[in-house]
């Protein structure tokens, strides 16, 4: 079945808030306040805007920032899933302050679909800033090469172009420097960028 997509909106954002009594989770369009207001400051820099760019539709909003123009990647879909949902018994699909990047690809329909997961459910702002960085610059940078079927590095490679601060990665120079623009706007950067450094060390192997 095609999917009808009546707003025509290649952007999508949704917010899962609860679960029902079946212990499916339930999302609403939109992001949650909290990560609205990250990916509003994330829309401030130059990459963050490039990156959600290419698949924008003129008329799109995201972070609060109108595209005025149909990106490059406009034909595929990218999806953004914010966990705002937690519960103290169940159904919590990661731990808060994590996020995910995927890339899948339909073979009929030639399209593709990038999902970006970030679980912001007792995250403060600013690291849900850092994960969007993570996710979309990090991982994100190779997206269109990804879609057009050339070879890329594996998310692994990308972690330990993170942990060893490789300057040589177009990911995480592009990460610096949203990293850079974000201090400018909150100083809680900061310490969000620090901890995720931190953990980079401990978790990448
Ligand atoms: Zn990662």
């Amino acid at each position: 079945m095609k999917f009808v997509d009546m707003d025509g909106k290649v952007v999508r954002q949704y917010n899962v808030t609860h679960s029902n009594n079946s212990s499916k989770l339930i999302s609403q369009p939109g992001l949650s306040p909290k990560t609205e207001e990250a990916m509003t400051d994330y829309m401030k820099t130059k990459e963050g805007r490039a990156f959600i760019s290419q698949f924008a539709k003129e008329g799109d909003v995201v972070g609060g920032y109108k595209f005025t123009e149909n990106g490059a990647l406009n034909d595929h879909t990218l999806n953004i899933w914010d966990y705002s949902y937690s519960s103290e018994t169940a159904n919590v699909p990661a731990e808060s302050g994590t996020g995910s990047y995927e890339v899948s690809k339909d073979k009929t329909s030639k399209t593709a679909t990038v999902t970006i997961k970030v679980v912001s459910y007792a995250s403060y702002k600013a690291e849900i800033g850092e994960t969007l960085a993570h996710e979309m610059q990090i991982h994100g940078y190779k997206v269109a090469d990804q879609i057009n079927g050339k070879k890329v590095n594996s998310q692994n490679k990308d972690h330990q172009a993170l942990k060893n601060k490789d300057t040589g990665h177009k990911g995480y120079l592009k990460y610096k420097s949203v990293q850079e623009q974000l201090l400018t706007i909150d100083k809680d950067y900061k310490q969000a960028f620090e901890q995720a450094q931190k953990e980079a060390n401990i978790l990448y192997k």
